[in-house]
């Protein structure tokens, strides 16, 4: 009787981020279709041995994917929108890549955030679909790690109801139709696999974490009983990550063989189902007991302790522990970073390091290593956690005092008042959302610093003359209230982190998050304070060269977090109060240097949305107090902005509300109508900036599209309450396009205000 260990999928982006170099090249036609395949070829099964020497039982197979794996399933069931579709039945490379990123004349499909993680997904579009086997690439990939490898993976494929429900362009009656046209296609992909010699498929369904309806049951029972019946003798394992599953007594009953379950994001309810309603003796429980999603180590004593807990319920033999979902949202391996303060990188474990882990637990339930050990592992975590990084008295005092914070500010209409006599501003005020290009050559300066090719002061001189520039710019161009442009940030999450305490970088972190766009979350391994100022002289600086407003621009604590990998020992709510504190110490210091707008960003509070309806609560009120933490200790004549980068506002604009800032400005130019009506019907009374252009894409727009986006929102808003301002930051915009579509956005303001 033995235990087995399992994966679930492995980082995509290789140790060096090979696999965006290599696509990156592809995509720029230096490299050939041949080539790109071996290279990618060799970068597959370079993560298929790094397994199998990690003695993983059942290594995924699939997984990786050249952009996403969403859109895989899309294509090798021939769902392609229309746009994209060609006569021949096999998909091209060049089509699978015209969908994701677009061509000549045909935009790209959608992309969306896949359930609550940073990664982006491809939307499938079905309208008018027509499923088709194309080619079974899993087969294709089973066989090449069997040949080359000798390994008999678990192949692994995004199961029918997730696909639908992630996919758009239909309704329901197409919906049921589709399902019952994709299951012979799913069918005949896993007979091939079973003919090869395949034993265990994995089939993801993490929508069944989501509150999901009664209709879901009957497509469970007939997509599973289909599957059971048609490809009798292969082993499948329905696989749910992210939260607890709904409907457990039902899932438990499918006929499948495994039922793969998340124990470490389900805050203890899969536990509590496996309790209470037990577990089929004949189903293999896939435990996912070390957590896919973060960056430290487990606390593996306390793994076996909760793996205890659940032989209560299932045999050993029928036992199979792996992370609790797929390794994609984490990087590659800890051994790259040479650079971290020992306490910090001893406590760390990325995607080789979780495999270590599920290996020692297994071996632990095979009697191949003692407690001991285990603990053993944890003393790394226990010294960061005894360190005084995580013990910083300052803080300490503060979180006990956390209900001593004002969190309120003056009557909104009070304050508009005392700002309109403080600044002065015409109506329809004209603005930026903060970021002005962030051109080559400030790129390049940036990591000359960086490099110490530039000193300190050589390199604060290059910015300054650069927010010199652009004050000027904005001054000839006629805006109200001027922005020092970001210069000195890569990123609007990275700076901040590296000025905070308690926050570090890595070097090598990078997680995918869309296509071939990397990111690297700063790291919350600490208490979190400031010890000087972080934005002040340079917001200081460009204030002193115009007489125009300056705002300053920070990032609000719940996007940091929502950005960040977040240390495990305490809860989330604690660590947005520690960086909330962090953050209204800097809006104190900018309004004792007399900066009187702020603008605290927060882009990603929508993100951060719980996937359970009844969690949404919680977590908005800790994001909305954490906002006013942060904010709300300034004057009266004190003007706060806000800035979100979306348009879907309906289900939390009391929340948006609730933060109580002067001026929101929030991206619509890209689906106007629903979101003024989500402002008007709430009766919405503070300061709107709606995004009048579109900054994704380099296009100049005219005076007239701007001024019937204007047009549209004065039809519902106040033009008391309405700003003019872009859509979200110009940083990766060019200089001539930003200068030209902001002088046209000045005239179309000017031009209104003419009128009123
Ligand atoms: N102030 C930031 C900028 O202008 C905001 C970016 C964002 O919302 N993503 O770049
Ligand atoms: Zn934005």
């Amino acid at each position: 009787m033995s235990v087995k260990s399992a994966n679930i999928g492995y980082p995509r982006i290789g140790e060096n981020r090979e696999w965006k170099k290599v696509l990156e090249l592809f995509w720029s036609d230096q490299l050939s279709e041949e080539q790109f395949e071996t290279e990618m070829r060799e970068l597959r099964l370079s993560h298929l041995r790094k397994q199998k020497e990690q003695k993983i039982d059942l290594i995924p197979i699939g997984d990786f994917s050249y952009y996403d794996h969403v859109l895989d399933t899309a294509v090798m069931f021939g769902l392609i929108p229309e746009r994209f579709k060609k006569e021949e039945n096999q998909v091209s490379l060049r089509t699978y890549f015209e969908i994701a990123r677009g061509s000549k004349g045909k935009v790209a499909s959608e992309m969306t955030k896949w359930f609550n993680t940073n990664y982006h997904y491809i939307v499938p579009e079905l309208k008018n679909a027509n499923p088709k086997l194309s080619e079974n690439r899993l087969l294709k990939l089973y066989l090449e790690a069997k040949e080359q490898l000798g390994i008999n993976g678990k192949p692994v494929i995004l199961g029918p109801i997730t696909l639908l429900s992630l996919s758009k362009g239909i309704d329901d009656q197409k919906r049921a139709e589709l399902l019952t046209s994709l299951i012979p296609l799913y069918i005949h992909v896993f007979k091939e696999l079973k003919d090869a010699g395949a034993e265990w498929i994995q089939i993801d369904e993490p929508i069944l974490v989501k509150d999901v309806k009664g209709e879901t049951i009957n497509e469970l029972k007939q997509v599973y009983t289909e599957f059971n019946r048609e490809v009798p003798d292969v082993n499948f394992v329905l696989q749910t990550y992210y939260e607890s599953i709904e409907l457990y007594e039902t899932i438990i009953q499918l006929p499948i063989q495994g039922i793969g379950l998340d124990f470490v994001h389900d805050e203890g309810v899969n536990l509590e189902h496996l309790k209470n309603h037990g577990f089929p003796s004949e189903k293999f429980l896939f435990a996912g007991v070390v957590d896919g999603r973060n960056i430290w180590k487990s606390d593996l004593v306390n793994q076996s302790f909760l793996l205890k807990e659940v032989l209560n319920v299932v045999q050993l033999d029928r036992l199979i522990i792996q992370p609790s979902c797929s390794l994609l949202h984490v990087p590659v391996s800890v051994e790259k970073e040479k650079e971290l303060p020992t306490q910090i990188k001893d406590a760390l474990a990325f995607a080789d390091e979780k495999l270590t882990e599920v290996t020692m637990l297994t071996e632990f339930y095979n009697n191949n290593l003692s407690i001991a050990e285990l603990e053993q592992y944890g003393h790394a975590r226990n010294l960061l956690q005894h360190s005084e990084y995580r013990n910083v008295q300052e803080v300490k005092e503060a979180m006990e005092n956390i209900k001593g914070y004002s969190t309120e500010r003056s009557n909104t209409l009070n304050r508009k008042k005392v700002q309109a006599e403080r600044f002065h501003l015409p109506v329809l005020p004209t603005t930026t959302i903060g970021s002005f290009p962030q051109s080559k050559e400030v790129r390049k300066q940036r990591l000359k610093w960086r490099k110490g090719e530039l000193s300190d002061q050589e390199y604060e001189i290059y910015i300054q003359n650069e927010i010199k520039r652009w004050i000027d710019i904005q001054e000839e161009l006629g805006l109200d209230v001027l922005v020092h442009g970001e210069f000195e940030r890569t990123d609007m999450v990275e700076f901040f982190g590296e000025k905070l305490e308690g926050v570090i970088m890595t070097k090598f972190g990078w997680v995918q998050s869309y296509g071939s766009r990397c990111v690297k979350p700063p790291v919350i391994f600490g208490d979190v304070h400031c010890l000087g100022e972080m934005t002040v002289k340079e917001t200081v600086f460009a204030q002193t060269l115009t007489d125009k407003p300056v705002k300053g621009m920070l990032t609000g604590p719940v996007t940091i977090v929502n950005w960040s990998f977040v240390r495990d020992d305490i809860s989330r709510t604690e660590v947005l109060n520690q960086i909330a504190l962090a953050i209204r110490k800097e809006v104190e210091l900018l309004e004792e240097h007399e900066i009187n707008m702020i603008q605290v960003d927060e882009a990603a509070l929508r993100e951060g949305l719980p996937l359970k309806e009844e969690k949404t609560e919680g977590y908005l009120n800790a994001a909305v107090h954490a906002f006013k933490l942060a904010t709300s200790s300034v004057k009266e004549e004190t003007q706060i902005h806000t800035h979100m980068c979306y348009s879907n506002f309906d289900d939390i604009i009391h929340a948006i509300d609730a933060l109580d800032a002067d001026v929101i400005s929030i991206e619509t130019s890209r689906s106007h109508g629903e979101l003024i009506s989500s402002f008007e019907k709430h009766h919405y009374n503070k300061g709107i900036g709606l995004g009048v252009y579109d900054i994704h894409s380099p296009r100049v727009p005219t005076l007239e599209e701007l001024t019937q986006n204007i047009e549209r929102a004065l039809e519902v808003l106040d033009y008391h309450a309405f700003w003019v301002n872009p859509d979200c930051g110009l940083k990766t915009r060019g200089e001539t396009e930003t200068v030209e579509a902001l002088k046209v956005m000045v005239e179309a303001a000017k031009a209104f205000r003419s009128k009123l």
